[in-house]
């Protein structure tokens, strides 16, 4: 007769997001008690571990390989290993590899636990002083300026608060696309290094925080989190969804018949349109 070991657990461990006393007491331990660590980089991840003297097999993990080390995990988890898995910073999974090996797990039946803790989006939402009953999670924009701007227009009707993730490469581009796409006065709040020593977080409107990162080279410096608050009322977000269908139509047909059209579709004044959509 023969017995089977009971699966292990998946664990999928927050890290700091910067200030290193954010790993939490559970991840720790948890960390100590697994049998190996799968990690995004395993030489960040080595000197994470090294500084609270766990000392674990890594496996790395990439998104370009991370079908194949699925099978091996849950290899592992099914004959009664617990693993856990951590990314460079914050929760994995957020803006980071790991669903398929989480979705392999869940599939073979391996228990899949949750061990939480910082995240840069949510860290930035409890500060930001914006709506927060309702948001909506953007992630990384396209690198490419065309996408970029084809994203945020789709984006400039939506009524809940929005988060973006940028990098200081492209934070003074992206916000002048949310500018020409959310309008200037659109109330935002940039979110730069929490929890590291130069965390700064400001407030304002679009066009004042594009103008502050432009005029100032600190500000463009080091990890960010962009709140957008989302378009305000009906009539608001009925215009900016008026001017996304006249910009499509517009390509197409004259500014005229594509204002007239954009506004029988989503009911936003058609004067509006015209005037604001220009020849779309
Ligand atoms: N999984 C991570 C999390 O839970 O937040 C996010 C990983 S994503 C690859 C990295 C991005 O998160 C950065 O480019 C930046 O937009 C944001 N980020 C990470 N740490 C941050 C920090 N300390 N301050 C502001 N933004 C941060």
């Amino acid at each position: 007769m023969t017995t089977r070991m009971p699966a292990g657990t998946l664990f999928i461990v927050a890290t700091p997001i910067g200030n290193l006393a954010d790993l939490s007491p559970r991840a720790l331990e948890t960390l100590r008690s697994v049998a190996a660590i799968c990690a995004e980089d395993t030489r960040h991840s080595g000197q994470l571990l090294s500084h609270f003297g766990v000392d674990k097999p890594l496996l790395a993990l990439h998104e370009h390989n991370e079908d194949a080390l699925a099978q091996r995990i849950v290899s592992r988890l099914l004959a009664g290993e617990s693993l856990a898995l951590v990314s460079d910073a914050g929760t994995p999974l957020v803006s980071d590899p790991g669903y398929r090996v989480v979705r392999a797990a869940r599939a073979a039946g391996v228990k899949v636990s949750p061990v939480p803790g910082a995240c840069a989006a949510i860290a930035a939402l409890s500060v930001a002083g914006l709506p927060s009953d309702r948001f909506a999670f953007e992630g990384f924009l396209p690198a490419k300026a065309a996408a970029r701007r084809e994203r945020l227009q789709r984006l400039a009707g939506e009524t809940r608060t929005l988060v973006f993730y940028e990098s200081s490469h492209r934070i003074a581009e992206s916000l002048a696309d949310m500018r020409a796409a959310f309008g200037d006065d659109r109330p935002a709040v940039l979110a730069r290094e929490l929890t590291k020593l130069f965390e700064t977080v400001l407030d304002g409107t679009l066009a004042g925080l594009h103008a502050r990162v432009e005029a100032d080279d600190n500000q463009r410096k080091g990890e960010f989190v962009v709140v957008v608050q989302g378009a305000g009322d009906d009539a608001e977000a009925q215009l900016a969804e008026g001017l996304r269908v006249h910009a499509i139509l517009g390509q197409h047909l004259p500014p005229s018949t594509a204002a007239k059209l954009a506004a029988e579709i989503t009911g936003a004044p058609r004067k509006a349109l015209y005037a604001r959509g220009g020849s779309g």
